[in-house]
């Protein structure tokens, strides 16, 4: 439906036309995580005409795509003795234990079905000589728990998925950007994007909106995401709208990216996947020392990412690096078949580069790969806001100071699931709410804004001024963090806000319009790094500060970061609840991965 404003509506003569589509649940974001929550609510009996799902990109193009190595449950495949209660306790002994206890217990629970889910609708998945889900190692975990198809599992679930949504018939709309959730202060009532196809305004009238727009660790210099992808569009639009962001400081640095300076500067931080070390890679030094028997002689390099990567950060800086700035990972001791068959989308990047990975090593140095923080959620997944649920990257609460690979997919479709149950539960309650003109009154405050930026004829390149968030991140926030970089990157977060008041900017099909939106994203999502780093006083999992470098059991404690009345943030904390009886159990086993059984 076209519509131009109303002299009622509007507070200016010139808010431009919008559509308006009214669905009672959208859902932003069609990763594994948004595609799977509209599956759940089409299969709990939602008509699927009263929803519709949207990206930024084109349908089956989301970063889930990237994911690599696998996904985890306890299927017990290989490792009979593995079970969910041992899998929530690597969880949690990973998170370093601030993860929220009750939101691990739903994944890991849920796991093993949905696994066996996935398979039945036709996802490729690797397998055991005897037809069953093959499962891998990967670090940190005590057993082999990590389903995979070769190492291009994401692309295999996202297909599987949006193949099921398409077979229900579930409508979605491609390329459409969101800049807006719009609320009456307590309650969600929709969202304003653009076309980014054509350049026209959308306006989006829904009772429920569930967001799944992934994560922020493109925000990060060398990071292993798509650049404009894991941009921080679900923590900052959930911000916005008045949503608590929880644990922002804690951000993986996964151990192996590509090196731009060997492999050039487009692969920079791009991804070498754990699976390289689950199959049994070793690193070495420039000096050809396996350096992680001096840092973690037993797990080696299958001991956490965080250690793993601070391991080979130490080793670079302190001289035993290549001359490219990067360690050597090296698989070259496994037949070329097997590699081939395990790894086959690594093996056939390095031999498109010139390199053999069954003759040679690849060289590889941290990348930032997955902000553990994010949009905080109740056990159902909903948010402060009434009827605005988090999910997938986009939220927090499940992996703490530190992920376990293989558990973000895993969450993806968990908490699609959970969220799935819990909105179709609310909309067979709900009755539709009255419109009282708030949501198009507060829409076109909004559009007007959008006017002013699209053509505007400033002085600052919105991507320049995108990289040096992204500079400043890397820098002040990096592996190893203090406070001195906390202070200084707040002031540099100050001049860029000050930058980005005076932008130059094209119409609303131009990449500098995406930019300058993602550019006002990333300035609150930095701030929340920032300062919620700056708040904790200690060392845990992938927060690691030279000033504080130990761990304080009194800050077992998660940072809440949320909009003061001012519009400043204000932070404050919270405790995690105790696990259950049964995964303290499982804790009090000290079940630990024997790392020679892999030799
Ligand atoms: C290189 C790489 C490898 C990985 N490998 C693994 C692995 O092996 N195992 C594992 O468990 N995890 C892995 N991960 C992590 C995992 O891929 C992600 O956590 C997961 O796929 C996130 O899924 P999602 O559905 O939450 O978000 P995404 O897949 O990122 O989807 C986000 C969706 O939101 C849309 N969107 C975003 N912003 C907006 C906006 N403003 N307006 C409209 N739409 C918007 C996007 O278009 C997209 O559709 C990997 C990550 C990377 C980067």
């Amino acid at each position: 439906m076209k519509q131009t404003a109303t002299p009622e509506s509007s507070l200016s003569a010139d808010v431009p036309e919008y559509e308006t589509i009214e669905r009672r649940v959208l859902v932003i974001g069609a990763g594994a995580a948004g595609a799977r929550a509209a599956i759940e609510l089409v299969e709990q009996g939602i008509d699927p005409d009263d929803l519709l799902v949207i990206g930024k990109r084109g349908h089956g193009d989301a970063h889930t795509t990237w994911a690599r190595g696998g996904i985890n449950g306890a299927l017990g495949t290989l490792d009979p003795e593995d079970d969910w209660t041992v899998h929530a306790a690597d969880t949690l002994n990973e998170g370093h234990h601030i993860n929220d206890p009750g939101k691990v217990e739903t994944v890991t629970k849920r796991m093993p079905g949905l696994l066996r889910e996935l398979d039945e609708w036709g996802m490729s998945f690797s397998r055991t000589p005897d037809g069953d889900i093959d499962q891998r190692y990967f670090g940190a975990q005590s057993f082999r728990r990590t389903a995979f198809a070769g190492d291009y599992t994401g692309e295999a679930i996202l297909n599987t998925l949006v193949s099921q949504a398409q077979d229900r018939s579930i409508p979605y709309r491609e390329n459409v950007f969101i800049s807006r959730l719009i609320t009456d202060g307590d309650r969600v009532l929709g969202a304003v994007g653009t076309d980014l196809d054509t350049g026209e305004f959308v306006v989006f009238d829904a009772e429920v909106v569930i967001l799944a727009a992934g994560g922020y660790t493109s925000l990060y210099r060398r990071h292993s995401s798509r650049d404009d992808e894991n941009t921080g569009d679900g923590p900052a639009l959930a911000y916005q709208a008045g949503a608590t962001l929880m644990d922002m400081e804690f951000v993986q640095f996964h151990p192996t990216g590509m090196v731009g300076d060997r492999y050039g500067e487009l692969w920079d931080g791009r991804l070498v996947t754990e699976a390289v070390r689950g199959e049994g890679g070793q690193l070495f030094n420039a000096e050809g020392e396996r350096f992680m028997e001096r840092y973690s002689p037993d797990q080696m390099e299958l001991d956490a990412r965080d250690v793993v990567a601070r391991a080979i950060a130490k080793e670079i800086a302190e001289g035993r690096g290549t001359e490219h700035g990067g360690v050597f990972l090296d698989i070259s001791h496994r037949d070329r078949s097997f590699i081939e068959a395990r790894l086959p989308r690594m093996y056939e990047r390095f031999a498109e580069l010139g390199v053999d990975m069954a003759e040679e090593p690849v060289e590889v140095a941290p990348t930032a790969h997955y902000g553990m923080g994010g949009v905080h959620v109740d056990d159902n997944g909903e948010t402060a806001i009434a009827g605005l649920y988090a999910i997938g990257e986009t939220m927090a609460g499940v992996h703490g100071a530190n992920r376990l690979g293989g558990n973000s997919l895993a969450e993806t479709v968990a908490y699609g699931q959970v969220v799935g149950e819990a909105v179709a539960d609310r909309l067979q309650a709900q009755v539709d709410r009255p419109d009282d003109g708030t949501l198009s009154q507060r829409a076109e405050l909004h559009l007007r804004d959008l006017v002013t930026l699209a053509n505007s004829d400033g002085e600052n390149d919105p991507e320049a001024l995108l990289k040096m968030v992204r500079s400043l991140l890397w820098e002040q926030t990096g592996i190893l963090r203090d406070e001195a970089g906390f202070e200084a990157g707040l002031r540099r977060i100050d001049t860029i806000r000050t930058q980005a008041a005076d932008l130059a900017v094209g119409d609303e099909q131009s990449r500098s319009y995406e930019f300058a939106l993602n550019l006002g994203f990333a300035l609150i999502v930095a701030d929340s790094i920032l300062r919620s780093a700056r708040e904790r006083p200690e060392s845990r999992g992938a927060h690691f500060r030279t000033d504080y470098p130990e761990t304080e059991a009194e800050w077992q404690r998660n940072i809440l970061f949320q909009r003061g009345s001012i519009g400043s943030p204000n932070l404050s904390t919270a405790t995690p609840e105790a696990p259950s009886e049964a995964v303290q159990k499982a804790l009090d086993a000290g079940y630990e991965l024997d790392y020679h059984q892999l030799e």
